[in-house]
């Protein structure tokens, strides 16, 4: 009895020394990372492979399309959380990529906010905007005055796509007190195996200078190879960060968000 408990303390300290060895005060720090997939909403390329991730993404989907309902609907069943991903003008592109109704510079603001609260009608269960293109529109302050009153009457969220370096969504979201957050990385801003793969495989090297990150990518032409790397990649990520729902980003950012929050938030999931 007495060899048999000096082995179970010996291997206690044992392992107790190396815990402490291998772990560093940061490496402690819950680190969380959130995948929001842009684009659904009209039968894009790899929705299927996208809703079956067993990871909590968020999906974002396009309003005015033949599968917008659809898609957010699915979404909800399996408890994914939902963005609506509102087309707003770019700088530069065609006018086609923005899909119907979608907010123009030139547009009254009635017919701004109009086309809004439209849009949500057309996805359900969105907790928050996110931006489809818009560096033209986002970086406008009256568009983007009208998109915050709303958000803020509606108990929204707001995640910056990123296609400019404007600063007035946030200086608006702020004004509104909008919880906002903005993307960091990208999976396939190009639309290729080799490039997705070698952005999947080094986002764990953004955790080294914060502890969230929230990454994008795309249903579409990208659509089955970023699922296949995120689906090949998630378990590396699982080791050193939760992969949860986005507001739980916006939760841990602001503690501002706690009205609605759907329960997966709650959970980290593992
Ligand atoms: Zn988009």
């Amino acid at each position: 009895m007495k060899l048999a408990f000096k082995i179970i303390l010996i291997t206690f300290i044992f392992s107790l020394t190396t815990t402490m060895t291998t772990y560093s005060q940061s490496d402690l720090t819950p680190k969380y990372l959130s995948i929001v997939i842009d684009d659904f909403g009209n039968n894009m390329i790899g929705t299927k492979e996208m809703m079956e991730l067993d990871l909590p993404i968020t999906v974002a989907v396009m309003p005015f399309l033949p599968s917008s309902k659809q898609d957010a609907i699915s979404a909800h069943k399996k408890g994914y959380e939902v963005l609506l991903h509102l087309p707003m003008e770019p700088n530069h592109g065609k006018a086609s990529w923005l899909g119907p109704n979608p907010i123009i510079t030139s547009l009254s603001s009635k017919e701004i906010r109009s086309r809004v609260l439209r849009a949500l009608d057309e996805v359900p269960y969105a907790i928050g905007i996110n931006n489809h293109m818009g560096s033209k529109a986002t970086a406008d302050k009256r568009v983007m005055e009208i998109i915050m009153r709303v958000c803020k009457e509606r108990g929204l969220v707001f995640l910056n796509s990123r296609t400019n370096s404007s600063n007035v969504s946030e200086l608006l979201a702020k004004k509104y007190n909008v919880p906002y957050l903005e993307n960091d990385y990208f999976f396939d801003d190009v639309y290729e195996p080799a490039h997705i793969n070698h952005q999947a495989s080094k986002l764990i090297s953004l955790f080294n200078k914060q502890n969230n990150v929230v990454a994008i990518g795309h249903v579409g032409i990208p659509g089955k190879m970023t699922s296949k790397a995120l689906r090949t990649y998630s378990p590396v990520w699982r080791k050193r960060v939760l992969i949860v729902p986005i507001s739980k980003q916006f939760y841990i950012k602001s503690n501002k968000y706690k009205g609605i929050l759907p329960f997966t938030a709650l959970n980290d999931s593992h």
